[in-house]
């Protein structure tokens, strides 16, 4: 049998850093394991199709989860990226990095802010050039988005309500208004895959095996030796990495003898540790408002007319720019909801189109999204397994709403997501409302509201927290020779979107693997 020193489990964001950088010492012998397809499907790498891929299960786990308790019991569609590249292959590409006070605020050794800032820095290839807060020549793109009329007019509505603006989220602050960057160069995605794994696939001491779930970690006592999948066994010298996030990783470890006594027991699988695996689940929740738009500037109007889609594809074909070259994220407000408030608490998002359903058909009219969702959040769920087949999706319970200051944010967070559209120059742009409406007024009704049409908007953190279930170099307490690498085990959920902090950390857990921090 092939012997590897290292066997990394999920090629998603976490997943290809690892692959990429414990192959550059040609002495390792790596072997990379994706549950999905190699990357080729079109629309991962234009950045619009982003759209496309919410529910492709060839690339999507498109997981449900439990009846809510605090949304009237509705389930919560999940995408999550099944490809190389992982979520990273689908996501909607917007750059952020959190804020100072989440990473110092985990109050784990070596897991600051200052600590991980020379890893945002060294994934990172910024088209604006190097500075304090940035870095170039790293693998992954991060550019500028082109400039709109309705993206100017929301930020200067957003201004007009006393938001500063702020030309860069990812710098000195992250309050403010202006335009979002994204993992985007020439109008092309920049993902795990494409930055970090296509170059170190040239190596010949790293093997990428593709279509092939991990259905076991394989045990000789206490120390991981290997794993089991779909297509047969593989054994390791040094350690197994488990980077398939915040639902796999979990559910992995459960059905390998790795989580809660009673939920192992539940499972008939025997116990190898007995730790608190898949409690914690953090997300941050969403809700959208829809406007009208008077003027035909939308991807709705866009999408209404076969020659405008021609004209549109042209554009991209022969400039890589245009509507298809830009994915949802588009213009942004991180705000306080309340004054008294130390840092943004708030992600307020302006998107160029509208539907009713996330990757669903744009409205037939002219309109715009504007859309609120919290950043620090209170709520914690939990991901179990539901039986000893990993091929079954695991139980998701996110718990929404759990909290008196997650739904008072969201609450005042919509009010402000309200405000600017009605605020000059956008208001100038706006036939109505659409949804809400305006029969929704007072708090009681915004939280109704919220709790009938939130959604996830994909950060899922914490199931593998440091501290309770890997220590800070991310071994696994109590078993030897694993460890996990992924989104999983962040303690709490980072403010604003996640992808560049799961990379920056998997840039800092390879350096732990090789020994270098
Ligand atoms: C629709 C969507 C939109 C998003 N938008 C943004 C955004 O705009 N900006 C942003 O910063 N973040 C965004 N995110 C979040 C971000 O992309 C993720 O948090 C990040 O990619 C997670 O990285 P990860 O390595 O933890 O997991 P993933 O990237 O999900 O990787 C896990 C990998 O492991 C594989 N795997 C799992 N189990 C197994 C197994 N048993 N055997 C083999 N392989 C396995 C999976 O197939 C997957 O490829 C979005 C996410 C989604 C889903």
């Amino acid at each position: 049998m092939e012997q590897f020193d290292y066997i990394v489990v999920g090629a998603g964001s976490a997943g290809c850093v690892l692959a990429s950088r414990l192959s550059e010492d040609s002495n390792k012998r790596i072997l990379l394991l994706e549950a999905g397809p190699r990357d080729t499907h079109l629309w991962i790498h234009v950045p619009l199709g982003y759209g496309k891929l919410f529910t492709r299960s060839e690339v999507n786990w498109g997981y449900e989860s439990e009846p809510e308790p605090n949304l009237g019991e509705r389930r919560i569609f999940t995408p999550r990226g099944k490809v190389l590249g992982g979520s990273s292959s689908i996501n909607g590409l917007v750059y952020m990095r959190g804020q100072r006070e989440d990473y110092d605020g985990w109050g784990i050794p070596g897991w600051d802010f200052d600590a991980l800032l020379p890893y945002f820095r060294r994934s990172e290839n910024q088209c604006r050039g190097a500075d304090a807060w940035h870095g170039v020549g790293g693998p992954l793109e991060v550019g500028d988005l082109e400039r709109h009329e309705l993206c100017d007019a929301f930020i200067d509505s957003a201004a007009a309500l006393g938001i500063p603006r702020n030309p860069d989220f990812n710098g000195a602050a992250m309050e403010g208004t202006g335009y979002y960057q994204a993992t985007v160069r020439r109008g092309r995605r920049s993902s795990a895959a494409t930055g970090y794994l296509r170059r170190a696939e040239q190596r010949p001491n790293l093997k990428v095996e593709v279509n092939t779930l991990v259905t076991r970690i394989d045990f000789d006592g206490r120390k991981a030796v290997g794993v089991s999948t779909v297509k047969g066994s593989f054994k390791c010298r040094r350690e197994v990495i488990l980077c398939g996030g915040t639902f796999n990783s979990p559910q992995l470890l459960q059905l390998s003898g790795v989580g809660p006594g009673p939920l192992l027991q539940r499972l008939g699988v025997p116990l190898v540790a007995e730790l608190p695996v898949g409690e914690g689940l953090q997300d941050h929740f969403y809700a959208r408002t829809f406007w009208r738009c008077r003027k035909p500037l939308t991807v709705n109007d866009e999408m209404a007319s076969l020659w405008r889609q021609a004209r549109m594809g042209l554009q991209y074909l022969l400039f890589s720019t245009g509507p298809l070259s830009v994915a949802a994220g588009y213009a942004a407000a991180f705000v306080r909801t309340r004054p008294e408030i130390k840092r943004p608490d708030a992600q307020i998002y302006f998107i160029n189109f509208s539907s009713a359903k996330r990757g669903g058909v744009l409205h037939a009219f002219s309109g715009f999204t504007c859309s609120v969702s919290q950043m620090q959040v209170g709520s914690r769920g939990s991901v179990q397994a539901r039986s000893r087949d990993a091929r079954e999706a695991p139980a998701i319970r996110y718990n929404y709403l759990a909290t008196e200051n997650d739904r008072r944010v969201m609450v005042d967070g919509l009010k402000i997501a309200r405000r600017i559209p009605m605020t000059r120059p956008l208001r100038d742009y706006v036939v109505c409302e659409e949804l809400p409406g305006e029969r929704v007024q007072t708090d009681d009704e915004l939280l109704a509201f919220v709790r009938e049409n939130g959604e996830t908007v994909f950060h899922p953190t914490s199931t593998c927290s440091m501290g309770k279930v890997v220590d800070p170099s991310l071994r696994v307490f109590g078993v030897e020779n694993l460890r996990v690498i992924d989104a999983s085990v962040m303690p709490s959920v980072p403010s604003g979107n996640i992808n560049a902090t799961v990379i920056a950390m998997a840039e800092k857990g390879a350096d732990l693997v090789c020994g270098r921090a």
